[in-house]
């Protein structure tokens, strides 16, 4: 099983020097094939190949680097990884399930990859054009489990180094229970509610989040009355880097907790896979799932079920799974955003939108799994996406990590 932690590091002043020099290449390569595949496109909309691949941005690369001799000074690996995350981007892009990909700045989500040669020597991490190691510090259990090192991303933020380890674990996972409607669940992830449970629970999105969120909105505030190139601008900027930072922890701790919770409490866990498109249509609901991380609490949760033994089953977006009436399988099709308690005309059942939502995302995913049978009717199978169920997806690290945020 791959697994990630991530580590601080502690660069001297030389490696410092290097690690931004890593930064600035990569950032270059990305922005450069960015634009050139672009122009590519544009000259080339009518032709038989209209588009360039990854394939091609390597051999371009190649003689960029005759151009630009500098980008030998960084290790070459790191460059074309840049290569592929812009192929990744176009893809997304392609498939619609991105925006068009955007030019990297300057001290916004530094970053690069390293896919081979790398080892941990006692509290050092090597890697090419960093043989001596950078010293680190992370967490000695999770450092203890790894068996083999597939990748390491190293970020900047607020002015302190990381480094996300991508590994292969040690040890065997606990063989699966067998899928059951019995302690099964069905989980609707919200705007309201972070989550709520086919069994009537519900996870409220918690309040220091909210706390510290409003810090953010003041010290922006802040900033916008600081002159530009100012020391008290500067000072601003990195204290607003740190709220973010701590923002992004609680985050994440709030996730990890949530997602081991419920991977201990049932045995089949069901959620609603998210197209990106559909947040980004709604702008309402992109700023929600921003906040709440639905893609790294699926990741987790994913991770969890392995880790207890469990079963996580996603069922395709499933456009009505809060427009259909739980009891009756009326299919209310003007049901407002707005309306926080789902009536049914047909039977008469009044019940909390999500509530009534995440009973029908339960019994969608015991269909797909063949453990009761489908109540549906063809058109409505046709209509509310359910041929459209497909397995879970598996999405990049770099996707799920902090690094998009
Ligand atoms: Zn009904």
């Amino acid at each position: 099983m791959i697994t990630t932690t991530k580590v601080k590091l502690y660069p001297n002043e030389t490696q410092k020097i290097l690690l931004e020099n890593h930064f600035g290449s990569c950032r270059f390569v990305y922005n450069y094939f960015l634009n050139k595949r672009d122009e590519y496109y544009i000259t080339h909309k009518d032709a038989e190949k209209s588009s360039l691949n990854y394939f091609d941005t390597t051999k371009m690369l190649a003689e960029l680097k005759k151009q630009y001799p500098w980008l030998y000074e960084v290790n070459a690996q790191s460059l074309q990884m840049s290569l592929r995350f812009l192929d990744n981007a176009f893809k997304n892009f392609f498939h619609k399930n991105a925006n068009h990909p955007k030019f990297k700045k300057k001290g916004k989500n530094d970053y690069f990859a390293v896919p081979q040669y790398i080892s941990i020597k006692g509290n050092r991490i090597c890697f090419p054009k960093f043989s001596e190691g950078i010293y680190f510090k992370g967490s000695k259990e999770k450092l203890s489990e790894i068996k083999e090192i597939k990748q390491i991303i190293i970020t900047k933020d607020a002015g302190d180094y990381y480094c996300s380890i991508i590994y292969e674990k040690e040890g065997n996972f606990p063989e699966k229970k067998p899928l059951s409607v019995e302690n099964s669940v069905g989980i609707d992830l919200g705007l309201e509610k972070f989550a709520t449970l086919s069994d009537g629970i519900a996870i409220e999105n918690p309040r220091f989040i909210k706390k510290v969120e409003k810090k953010i909105k003041k010290l922006q505030r802040q900033l916008s009355r600081k002159q530009k190139d100012s020391n008290n601008r500067k000072k601003v900027v990195l204290k607003l880097q740190r709220a973010y930072r701590k923002l992004r922890n609680m985050r994440e701790d709030f996730l990890e907790k949530v997602s081991i919770a419920i991977a201990k409490r049932y045995d089949t866990i069901i959620i609603e896979d998210l197209g990106v498109q559909d947040m980004q249509r709604n702008h309402r609901i992109a700023k929600s799932v921003g906040d709440v991380s639905f893609y790294s609490f699926r990741q987790k949760l994913m991770w969890k079920a392995d880790k207890y033994g469990k079963n996580l089953v996603v069922i395709g977006k499933f456009a009505p799974s809060s427009k259909l009436c739980s009891n009756c399988g009326n299919l209310k099709k003007d049901l407002k955003l707005s309306e926080r308690v789902y009536h049914c005309d047909v039977c008469g059942m009044s019940m909390d939108r999500d509530y009534n939502a995440s009973k029908n995302i339960r019994k969608m995913g015991l269909i797909k799994v063949g453990l009761v049978q489908s109540e549906f009717t063809p058109v409505e199978m046709a209509t509310s996406g359910l041929r459209g169920i497909y397995p879970y997806r598996q999405i990049s690290i770099v996707e799920a990590g902090s690094l998009e945020h």
